[in-house]
C-alpha cells in the first residue's frame, strides 16, 4: 500500500522508498526511513498536500511524493520487516590510520581567534543563536548567493575572538542541495576550528542525523540542544551528558531566544579548541557488518595515497565514493588513483548492496536511524504528546477546508493594505522631503546643469526609490511575524496545489502576490523559497505581476482611448500580466530548469510566538540593505539617464518648446533611432522617449508625456487625443508593451542581486522586453483589423 493511500488519521509503518536519488535521499533525511511509524494528519483544502506526523514532527508532503513511499499497517508490518541489526556499538578511533584525524587543526597560526560555523537543519533556531551570541558584535557582514546565504559576526569572549558563520539550514551535508553543498564546501574550504550544531531537542532523532554526519567528516563539534524550553515543557527529558558521551559529542542545552546555555555553550567552544575537553572524542559508526565489509578495504587502499585532500577523514571519502556523491568525486578529481578508487567502490557497493537488498545510501541512512535510536534508547524519556495538542487546533483552522483560503486571503489583505496603505503616510512624508531637499537645492544651486543632475537626477531619481522604505519595512515586519510564528510554512501548504501547476512551489505566492504593490519588496520575498530552481523563476516572473508604479500610466491611456471600457481594460492588463507570469513559469521549467531538485517535503514547525527582538532585527537588516542599494546601483543609474536626458544641450533660442528638449538630448536621439522599431505597433518617437524615461520607475511614463505634449496632468489625455499620435489600438498596444517590458531599474538591480548574478538581470532586459514587443505587435495588429 502506498503512503498517499492512508486516510487522515490513520497510521501505518514504513517498508520501502523508491523514487531518484534526491528526493529519495531528502525524504530519508527527513524521517521517512524503514521501520519508521508515520501517520496521515490532514489534507490541504484542496486535498494536496497532506500533513504528516513522523519521527515526532509534523511535514507536508505531496500526494505523489507520497506514492513513492510503501507503507504497511502495523501488524502486517511486524511480519514483513526484520528486525534491524542493532548499531548501538561504536568503535572508538584513537588515531586509525584510516582517519588521517589531526587533533589540532589550528594550533600553529591562530592563537586567540577561533572560527566557528553554525550548522543545523532549518528552524532549529541558528540565526537566534548568532544573533544572541554576536549580539554586540561590531560588524555584521552579508553575503548573498543564489540561494544561499551566510551571515558573518564575531565576538570577544574570555579573551578570544570568535568568528560566527551562520551557514544556511540544511538536513543533511549530501549533494543535492546548493545549500547542501554550500555547507560541505565551507567546512572544506574554510576549515572552521569548532561546529556549533544547533539541534532542536524537542525534535532530537531527526535532527542528530546531521549530527552523525559530523561525526563521519571529523569535525570537532558542539551539538547546542536548543529550545531547551520547549523540551521541558512537553515533559520529555534527555540525558545529555551520556548521549554526548557515546556520540564523542560534548552537547550543552540551551534557549536561544533568551540566551540561557550559551556562555556554558562558549565555554565549551573554547575548551574544543584548546582540545581540553573531556567529552570529545573521534568515534566510528558502525555501519553493520555488509558495509563495514564495504567501507574499510577501500579505505585502507585510499589511505596509501599522499594526495587525499586532508580536510575530512579517509574513511569518510571512502564512503562517499560509494555512495557516487558527485561532490565528493569532484573534489577527489586530482588524485592520481581516483579511477583505480572508483572501480575498487564500484565493485565493494555491488556486493554491499546484494547483501543487504537496498542502495547504498540507504543502507547508510538506515544505519545512521538505527546508531541514532540506539543511542536514544538509553538516554531520552519521551514527553506527553500534549505540546502538540496547540499546534493540530491551529492547524485545523488554519487548513480547514472551508475556512484555509479566506483565513490566508484575509491576511494578504491586511498585510497588502498595511504595506501600501498605511505605508503611503511616511511615503508621502518622504516625497515631501525630497522635494523639499529638492527646493533648498534650487535656491542654493546656481541655475545651470550642476542643479538639474542634484534635482532632477539625484534627488528625483534616488528619491523615487527611497520613497518605498517604509513599504518594505512593513512587508518585513509581516514576513517575519509569518516566518517565525510558522505561518508561513502553512501559507505555502495551502497554496501549494495551484503554484504547482506552473511548475513552483506553494511558497511562490506570497512573493508574486506582493509584485502587484511593488516588485522590489517581492523579489526580496523570494527568500524564503527554499528550492533553488523555484526562488529563481518566482524572480524572473515576479515583473509580470502589474506593479502599483504602473497604475498611473493605465489610469491615463485608459481613460483617454477606452473612457467606457477603462475598467475592463485595467483588469485585462492585470489578467495578461499573470499569464505571462504563468506562461514563463512554465517554460522556464521547460528549458533552462527542467526538474525542481527539491521535493516539496516541508518541515510544518509548531506554531511559536515571535520575539521583538527578532522582528526588529530582520527589519533592520532589511532596511539597511535596501538603503544600501540606493546609495550605491540606483543613485548611480539615476545619474546616467539623468545625463542622456540633458545632454546635449540646445541652443538657447531653441530652448522655448518642451519636447525640443527632449528632442535633442541623447534620450531624444535613441528615441528617434528606436522609432522603427517601435512603428510596427503604431508608436512614434514619442511614446519610444516616454517609454526610456521610465526606466527608473515607471510613472515617469505620464510625466515625460507631461513634458512632450506639453500639457499639465489635467489636461494631458485631452492632449493625447487631439496629438492624433494614437490609435485605440496603439493605445492598447503602449498600455500592453508599458505591462511587460523590462523592468524598472530598481528592480534589475534588485533581480541582480537576489540571484547574485547579472546574467539574470539581463535575462529579464532582454526577454521582458521581447515578449512586450511581440504581444504590442499582435495587439496592435488584431486592432487595427479589428
Ligand atoms: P534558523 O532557521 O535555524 O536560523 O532558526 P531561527 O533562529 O530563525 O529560529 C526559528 C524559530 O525558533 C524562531 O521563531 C525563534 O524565535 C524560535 N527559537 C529559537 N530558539 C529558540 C529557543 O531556544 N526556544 C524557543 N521556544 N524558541 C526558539
Ligand atoms: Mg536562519
Amino acid at each position: 500500500m502506498k503512503l498517499s493511500e492512508l486516510k487522515n488519521g490513520e497510521t501505518a509503518i514504513i517498508i520501502r522508498i523508491s523514487g531518484h536519488g534526491g528526493f529519495r535521499k531528502r525524504i530519508m533525511e527527513m524521517g521517512f526511513v524503514r521501520g519508521e511509524k508515520v501517520k496521515s494528519v490532514l489534507d490541504s483544502p484542496l486535498s494536496d498536500p497532506v500533513k504528516y506526523h513522523v519521527m515526532g514532527y509534523d511535514v507536508s508532503l505531496r500526494r505523489n511524493e507520497a506514492a513513492t513511499i510503501e507503507v504497511l499497517p502495523e501488524e502486517e508490518a511486524k511480519k514483513v520487516l526484520t528486525p534491524a541489526p542493532s548499531f548501538g556499538c561504536t568503535a572508538v578511533c584513537n588515531d586509525c590510520p584510516a582517519c588521517n584525524f589531526k587533533h589540532h587543526k589550528s594550533d600553529a597560526v591562530r592563537k586567540n581567534t577561533i572560527n566557528v560555523a553554525l550548522v543545523g537543519n532549518p528552524n532549529s533556531g541558528k540565526t537566534s543563536l548568532f544573533n544572541t551570541m554576536s549580539g554586540s558584535s561590531e560588524h555584521v557582514g552579508n553575503y548573498s548567493g543564489v540561494t544561499v546565504e551566510a551571515k558573518t559576526g564575531s565576538l570577544n569572549y574570555k579573551g578570544y575572538r570568535i568568528n560566527l558563520t551562520d551557514l544556511p539550514g540544511t538536513y543533511s551535508i549530501s549533494a543535492y542541495t546548493p545549500e547542501e553543498i554550500y555547507v560541505r564546501r565551507h567546512l572544506y574550504e574554510q576549515e572552521p576550528d569548532v561546529i556549533i550544531n544547533a539541534v532542536v531537542a524537542s525534535n532530537i532523532e531527526r535532527n542528530l542525523y546531521l549530527t552523525t554526519e559530523l561525526i563521519d567528516l571529523n569535525q570537532r563539534t558542539v551539538v547546542a540542544l536548543n529550545m531547551y524550553d520547549e523540551l521541558s515543557a512537553s515533559g520529555a527529558s534527555i540525558d545529555h551528558e551520556h548521549l554526548g558521551a557515546m556520540m564523542g559529542v560534548p552537547m550543552i542545552p540551551t534557549i536561544a531566544r533568551t540566551g540561557k546555555g550559551l556562555d556554558r555553550l562558549l565555554d565549551t567552544v573554547i575548551e574544543m579548541f584548546e582540545g581540553k575537553n573531556h567529552t570529545a572524542r573521534h568515534i566510528h559508526i558502525n555501519y553493520g557488518i555488509s558495509l563495514e565489509e564495504a567501507i574499510t578495504p577501500l579505505a585502507g587502499e585510499m589511505h596509501k595515497a599522499t594526495d587525499l585532500p586532508h580536510q575530512f577523514p579517509v574513511r569518510y571519502w571512502a564512503m562517499k565514493l560509494l555512495e557516487k556523491d558527485s561532490e565528493a568525486i569532484k573534489q577527489l578529481n586530482k588524485c592520481k588513483n581516483i579511477a583505480a578508487w572508483q572501480a575498487t567502490a564500484e565493485k565493494l557497493a555491488h556486493k554491499a548492496e546484494l547483501e543487504t537488498g537496498v542502495d547504498i545510501e540507504t543502507a547508510i541512512s538506515d544505519a545512521k536511524y538505527g546508531f541514532i535510536a540506539g543511542a536514544l534508547q538509553e538516554t531520552y524519556t519521551p514527553g506527553n504528546e500534549n505540546a502538540n495538542i496547540k499546534t493540530r487546533r491551529i492547524d485545523r483552522l488554519v487548513a480547514n477546508k472551508w475556512l484555509g483560503f479566506p483565513l490566508f486571503f484575509a491576511l494578504m489583505l491586511v498585510m497588502f493594505t498595511a504595506v501600501y496603505q498605511i505605508g503611503a503616510y511616511p511615503q508621502e512624508w518622504i516625497a515631501e522631503g525630497f522635494s523639499m531637499l529638492g527646493t533648498l537645492c534650487a535656491r542654493i544651486l546656481p541655475e545651470g546643469a550642476l542643479q538639474d543632475l542634484v534635482i532632477n537626477g539625484i534627488i528625483g531619481g534616488v528619491g523615487s526609490v527611497a520613497v518605498f522604505l517604509p513599504n518594505i519595512l512593513i512587508l518585513y515586519l509581516f514576513i517575519s511575524l509569518m516566518e517565525d510564528s510558522g505561518y508561513m510554512a502553512r501559507a505555502a501548504f495551502i497554496m501549494d496545489k495551484m503554484m504547482h501547476r506552473i511548475g513552483l512551489h506553494g511558497k511562490s505566492f506570497i512573493p508574486m502576490l506582493m509584485g502587484f504593490g511593488c516588485n522590489v519588496p517581492a523579489i526580496l520575498a523570494t527568500r524564503a523559497i527554499e528550492s533553488h530552481s523555484s526562488r529563481l523563476i518566482t524572480i524572473l516572473i515576479t515583473p509580470f505581476m502589474s506593479c502599483s508604479a504602473r497604475l498611473p500610466v493605465y489610469i491615463l491611456l485608459a481613460g483617454a482611448f477606452f473612457p467606457k471600457y477603462a475598467p475592463i481594460v485595467m483588469i485585462a492588463l492585470y489578467l495578461l500580466g499573470i499569464i505571462m507570469a504563468a506562461v514563463t513559469a512554465r517554460l522556464l521549467r521547460i528549458t533552462k530548469f527542467k526538474q525542481d531538485e527539491t521535493p516539496f517535503v516541508m518541515e510544518l514547525p509548531p506554531y511559536r510566538l515571535p520575539t521583538l527582538r527578532s522582528t526588529l532585527h530582520h527589519m533592520w537588516e532589511k532596511c539597511e540593505q535596501y538603503i544600501k542599494k540606493i546609495g550605491t546601483t540606483v543613485f548611480a543609474a539615476a545619474v546616467i539617464i539623468w545625463f542622456l536626458s540633458y545632454f546635449p544641450r540646445p541652443e538657447a533660442n531653441s530652448m522655448a518648446a518642451g519636447s525640443d528638449i527632449y528632442a535633442e538630448s541623447y534620450i531624444g536621439m535613441i528615441g528617434k533611432t528606436l522609432e522603427p522599431v517601435m512603428e510596427p505597433l503604431g508608436l512614434n518617437w514619442r511614446s519610444s522617449i516616454a517609454l526610456i524615461a521610465s526606466i527608473p520607475a515607471k510613472e515617469l511614463v505620464v510625466s515625460t508625456f507631461g513634458v512632450l505634449y506639453n500639457s499639465d496632468e489635467a489636461n494631458l489625455s485631452q492632449s493625447l487625443i487631439n496629438s492624433g499620435d494614437f490609435t485605440k489600438s496603439s493605445a492598447a498596444a503602449f498600455l500592453v508593451f508599458v505591462l511587460l517590458f523590462f523592468p524598472c531599474i530598481a528592480t534589475i538591480t534588485t533581480i541582480a542581486e537576489e540571484t547574485g548574478s547579472k546574467k539574470y538581470a539581463l535575462f529579464a532586459v532582454i526577454y521582458n522586453t521581447g515578449i512586450a514587443w511581440l504581444i504590442a505587435y499582435a495587439v496592435n495588429q488584431i486592432g487595427t483589423i479589428l
